[in-house]
């Protein structure tokens, strides 16, 4: 049986090692033939509560790129949801195949047997590839699913409350590098008219913000530029831009060698997920550049915020705005935090969510119930 004892060994230093590098808990690896789900849930770290964060349904090149995806995002989870003092704890899901043509209702109804067989541990929510509608098909199979649409008793879209939230913590960072934090007059580069993206726009314009926009499709550039009074500007051609505030609420990545040193802004906060392409290299290259950077998965967090709204139960829209001010105080905090120490704000904001870990690990038992 050597071939079976190379696969066992093959596993044991490509899954297992980077888990322990990671400090993932749990994996869970999912296969349906019938219905050809092919999916891997990972549960990071559950000392604050179960852990969540949404399914991405991707057609990854390879079982490697998914799995090296789903180990950061859930990681991601947990330090989003303890730097927002939410009582949750980092997971995430992916399902391996392409969205618009492998997606249906057993595939989706599988997955959410094997989310189910989890006990509650993970709890699941929309991300790239998945809907609201297939929120409800997972929902059949499990309760433990959050986001629901509004018409099930959910949360609905949480779009309004992440653009909120960003808006707060882009107005924190203005308070620290310029002493007040009006954004009056201020210009804004908003990169990406979609749903998070345009309702930052409204919230920059109304507080009379010089507002660019700029976007991969003319039609949802067109759609912000008539709604709000805003600019539009070439996306292959603005990183240069003499502008104080640059939000990325496209893609990610966008932080990298090639955009850094053209940048002028001062301040960098956007809903944009991964922003930086390398965090070990670029979080510092923007410091020194003495540009004000605020963590994507602090300022990003209001949609969290709100499925967290939704689990507490009784869910109300306001109540979850109100939470997602308080993205104002974290970011502040942050910044301080990262200049008193001579670090990076991605640094301050990573150590103040593993502190708050740590103290809660001394009081409660992994996996809590009490959101
Ligand atoms: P969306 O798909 O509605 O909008 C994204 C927009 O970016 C689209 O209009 C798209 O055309 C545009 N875009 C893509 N590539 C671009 C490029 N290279 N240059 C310019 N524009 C480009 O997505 P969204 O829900 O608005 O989310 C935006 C970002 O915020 C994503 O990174 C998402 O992961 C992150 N985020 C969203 C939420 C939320 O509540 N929706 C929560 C946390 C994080």
């Amino acid at each position: 049986m050597i071939v079976e004892e190379l696969n066992v060994k093959e596993i044991a230093t490509g899954v297992l090692s980077p888990m322990a590098d990671m400090q993932h808990e749990q994996l869970l690896f999912c296969n349906d033939t019938k219905t050809g789900l092919r999916a891997i849930i990972a549960v990071h770290n559950t000392v604050l509560g179960p852990a969540l964060g949404g399914t991405r349904m991707w057609p990854y090149r390879s079982e490697q790129e998914a799995l090296t995806d789903v180990l950061r995002l859930s990681r991601g989870m947990t330090y989003k949801a303890a730097v927002s003092g939410l009582n949750l704890g980092g997971g995430k899901a992916v399902i391996i195949g392409d969205a618009r043509t492998q997606k249906t209702e057993a595939l989706l109804r599988r997955f959410g047997q094997f989310v189910n067989d989890l006990g509650g541990k993970y709890i699941t929510a929309e991300d790239v590839g998945m809907t609201s509608k297939d929120m409800e098909y997972i929902h059949m199979s499990t309760d433990h699913v959050s986001g629901l649409p509004e018409t099930m008793g959910g949360s609905g879209n949480p779009s309004p409350v992440t653009a909120f939230g960003t808006y707060m913590g882009m107005k924190a960072s203005v308070q620290h590098v310029y002493g007040t934090d009006s954004l009056q007059g201020k210009k804004v580069l908003v990169q990406g008219c979609g749903s998070v993206g345009q309702h930052l726009v409204e919230y920059l314009v109304k507080e009379g913000a010089e507002v660019f926009v700029t976007d991969i499709f003319e039609d949802k550039i067109a759609e912000t530029t008539t709604k709000y009074k805003a600019t539009a500007v070439d996306p292959n051609n603005f990183y240069g831009m003499d502008i104080d505030i640059y939000a990325p609420c496209a893609l990610g990545a966008t932080l990298n060698d090639d955009t850094i040193p053209q940048l002028k802004c001062r301040v960098v906060s956007g809903a944009a997920n991964n922003q930086l392409k390398d965090e070990n290299i670029h979080a510092a290259a923007l410091r020194d550049r003495g540009i004000a950077y605020a963590p994507d998965f602090v300022i990003n967090a209001g949609g969290l915020i709100n499925v967290y709204s939704e689990l507490l139960g009784n869910y109300n829209r306001d109540i979850a705005m109100s939470k997602a001010e308080h993205i104002y105080d974290v970011t502040l905090q942050i910044h301080r935090y990262a200049a008193e120490k001579g670090i990076t704000s991605l640094e301050a904001a990573k150590a103040i969510a593993e502190k708050r870990i740590e103290d809660m690990a001394a009081l409660k038992t992994p996996f809590s119930r009490n959101y």
